[in-house]
């Protein structure tokens, strides 16, 4: 009877699992039996949330900050399942909250950013995890590494997990200011890349920070293909014990949910496909010309290599960086292409000429 049970629950966590699109959503921490429960009565009562989330054990950056409530929360999550009909998820980073979350029926795992970071503590999950049935959601790390994102992965698909999905949170980089944490996009799209048939949801609330961006944030997203999204919510943001300042009420999710735009991947229309197909020829095209382009320049580049080897010169000299910089952010602005993008693609195109130059210095 216990096994048929079982078995059920399986089957309908593994049909929310395969929803798409995915909405994962509820307080960054639980505080108490009424907040958890009136968020999660609030959430279902939408009808646009799959799952319910809340934060029962806290890593925080820094001490004397809400910790979390502990495993003494775990029953209202059991209270808020019965009540809602939504299956639950909580973040875990030791052996004893694998535990714990299983006593009590949490459905879905999630493995948080400052766990991702740390091998030793993946591991330490993992292993609690062996031979269990459950779905586990594995944030990137705090940093921007996909080596250290895909070894979480591997460890928890090692003891048997089967169910793994990725969850993009940003990544933390000194001197942000419009987000709290960046976004990188171009890493989740990397790690999409490696695990197509993994599923990734965005977290725009620990992207943003605030609220008055998580909007633009999610559909970002939403346009990227993501397979979902896990959104804070509470029932008195600003008097949330965490990130209060990136919390918003389950209606306000419910507004937010309603004014995404939910674009479709593939659409079948012929015409459509058509012209797609010729738009993306002539990105080919302009591809393979900037390729050929940035051959020649390399080509140009060793010539200056050898040149400055002959009369003794630096590689770098840093006068002339800043005027190839300066110059195409004037030239670039007139085209609309951001600064940000020149910085980054002069960087990558400045090494490729530099390590050109450090072979020519190397060779002759
Ligand atoms: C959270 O989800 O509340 C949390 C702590 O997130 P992260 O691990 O992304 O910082
Ligand atoms: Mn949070």
């Amino acid at each position: 009877m216990q096994e048929k049970e079982s078995t059920n629950r399986d089957e309908t966590i593994q049909s929310i699992w395969n929803k798409r699109p995915l909405i994962i959503s509820g307080p960054c921490s639980a505080e108490t039996e009424e907040q958890v429960l009136a968020t999660a009565k609030r959430l279902a009562a939408t009808g646009k949330i799959d799952m319910l989330r809340a934060g029962i054990w806290k890593p925080r950056t820094k001490p004397g900050m809400f910790e979390g409530i502990g495993a003494k929360g775990l029953p209202w999550l059991q209270k808020a399942k019965e009540m809602t009909g939504l299956p639950v998820t909580v973040e875990v980073a030791t052996a004893k909250q694998v535990e714990d979350a299983l006593n009590f029926d949490v459905d879905v795992l999630w493995i948080g950013a400052r766990t991702t970071v740390n091998p030793f503590s993946v591991q330490e999950v993992a292993n609690a995890l062996r031979g269990v049935s459950i779905p586990v959601l594995i944030k990137n790390p705090i940093n921007p590494d996909l080596e250290l994102w895909t070894g979480a992965v591997e460890r928890i698909a090692r003891v048997g997990v089967q169910q793994i999905g990725l969850i993009h949170r940003g990544f933390s980089t000194f001197g942000n200011t419009e987000y709290r944490n960046a976004p990188m996009w171009h890493m989740a799209i990397e790690m999409k890349r490696r695990n197509p048939d993994m599923m990734i949801i965005n977290d725009p609330s620990h992207i943003c920070g605030r609220c008055d961006i998580l909007l633009d944030t999610a559909q970002k997203a939403i346009d990227l293909d993501f397979d979902g999204l896990m959104i804070e919510t509470h029932i008195d943001p600003n008097n949330a014990w965490s990130d209060a300042k990136q919390q918003i009420t389950p209606e306000q999710l419910q507004e937010l949910l309603e004014a995404i735009v939910w674009r479709k991947e593939d659409v079948s229309s012929a015409t459509f496909n058509a012209a797609l197909e010729k738009l993306r020829e002539q990105i080919n095209h302009l591809d393979d010309e900037l390729m050929q382009l940035l051959g020649q320049r390399m080509k140009i580049a060793d010539k200056i290599g050898a040149y400055k080897k002959n009369n003794n010169v630096t590689i770098l000299q840093t006068n002339r960086w800043n005027e190839i910089l300066e110059r195409s952010f004037a030239k670039g602005e007139k085209i609309g292409l951001s600064k940000e993008f020149i910085i980054r693609y002069f960087d990558a195109v400045h090494m490729e000429s530099i390590n050109h130059q450090k072979k020519i210095f190397d060779d002759l």
